[in-house]
């Protein structure tokens, strides 16, 4: 079974209560002991151990004996906190389709009470690249079931932030509605991602269109570093929509020409590919000649803004820590949409811990299924409830 988000709707309050409890206790345990769940819920006549069974049944949990009774969220129960926070806050009220499976999430369509359609992006960091992470035995070793949780979180909120600022400087990105754990709502993109599309009328005006971003972007202090075929879509029109956030770093990151030069490679790359489009002219990079520029353009002729980073993105919760926590990951992943093969090397020990996430992962995956209605899942669970667990 994958995830049936029917079964949203038969968790009680108390389910609830006793998932946010476990949530609370991974900020200091990886692995939640049972008695501190019981004392956070703090329900009545020990009816926490009742609803860990019925948690763990349904795969939101995961039981660990090893060194003594505990639990830890798995991807479905963390889906679940998300999903609920945002229908009780009215953002959607019913989830569709399964529309986009990234290698680091999962993109759902969702749909408010209008009947507007929205999507959903989980954000799954760990899913693949954490074992890559793991077996580099660097950063987050020491902190492995806790961090797919955190860096899940800091992936969306980042993304979130730098979606809202974007949209606010006239970039073309989805609308950024809102951000809850390791979930972003954003507008839904009409179009197809540019990696399906064969044929163009106007290759030209769609790659300068194209080229312009990413020059646009470095004017404005930022790199995207995963700009390629797959984090673009385009509609009928030609028109461009970028996508794909968590992975962006500022122009004065110690590796920022290099990721720039990259994002310019893979375009100029799948334009000649795909559509034939000659760059032999301008191939020497030597070539100082001004218009080569616009078609290869250069980092150091770029007048770059600064503090763009740093200004808009604290002004919107994202912190210059947090910021870097994830560059140090994503620093690990380079093209995440490219390296498809990295994957299985070089485990060792940390083998069957890897196996537990991938289980969590089969029975996390939202099945693609008709629109479900959250109604009665609003009205067994009150905001209220959750806020005071958490406060
Ligand atoms: P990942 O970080 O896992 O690569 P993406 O944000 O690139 O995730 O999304 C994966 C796929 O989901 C995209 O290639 C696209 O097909 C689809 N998708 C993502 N966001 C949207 C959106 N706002 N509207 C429509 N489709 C989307
Ligand atoms: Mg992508």
């Amino acid at each position: 079974m994958k995830l049936d988000v029917n079964v949203l709707r038969y968790l009680s309050k108390d389910d609830f209560r006793v998932l946010t409890a476990v949530e609370m206790g991974m900020r200091n345990h990886e692995i939640v002991p049972a008695e501190l769940i019981d004392r956070i819920a703090s329900l009545r006549h020990g009816g926490t151990y009742k609803v860990l069974k019925n948690l763990l049944k349904h795969k939101l949990l995961h039981h660990d004996s090893s060194k003594y009774d505990g639990f830890r969220l798995t991807y479905l129960g963390y889906d679940f906190l998300a999903i609920k926070t945002m229908v009780n806050r009215g953002v959607f009220s019913s989830v569709g389709r399964q529309i986009g499976v990234g290698k680091e999430s999962d993109i759902f369509e969702v749909a408010n009470e209008d009947g507007t359609i929205m999507a959903m992006k989980l954000h799954r960091l760990g899913r693949t690249s954490f074992r890559a992470v793991k077996s580099k035995r660097d950063y987050l070793k020491h902190r492995s079931s806790f961090s797919w949780l955190y860096l899940s979180r800091l992936a969306a909120l980042k993304e979130f932030a730098f979606m809202k600022a974007l949209q606010e400087h006239g970039f073309p990105v989805p609308n950024a509605v809102d951000c809850n754990r390791h979930c972003v709502i954003m507008s839904l993109v009409q179009g197809y991602p540019f990696v399906q599309v064969k044929q163009l009328q106007n290759p030209e005006i769609v790659f300068e269109k194209i080229i312009g971003i990413v020059v646009r972007l470095a004017e404005h202090g930022l790199i995207h570093c995963d700009f390629n075929e797959f984090n673009i879509m385009i509609d009928d029109d030609e028109n461009i929509t970028i996508i794909d956030f968590p992975q962006m770093v500022s122009v004065s990151h110690r590796n920022a020409e290099m990721y720039f030069d990259r994002d310019v490679e893979c375009i100029i790359k799948f334009f000649s590919k795909r559509f034939n489009l000659s760059f032999e002219a301008n191939a020497d990079d030597l070539d100082s000649d001004e218009e080569s520029d616009t078609v290869k353009p250069r980092f150091s002729s770029i007048k770059k803004a600064s503090g763009f980073l740093d200004k808009e993105l604290s002004a919107s919760g994202f912190s210059r820590k947090e910021q870097d926590d994830i560059e140090k990951f994503t620093d690990k992943i380079p093209h995440s949409d490219y390296d498809d093969d990295e994957d299985d090397e070089d485990e060792d020990e940390d083998e069957d811990e890897d196996k537990d996430e991938d289980d969590d992962h089969d029975s996390s995956n939202l099945k693609a299924s008709d629109i479900q209605n959250f109604d009665s899942l609003c009205s067994l669970t009150k905001d209220g409830d959750i806020k005071q667990l958490e406060a």
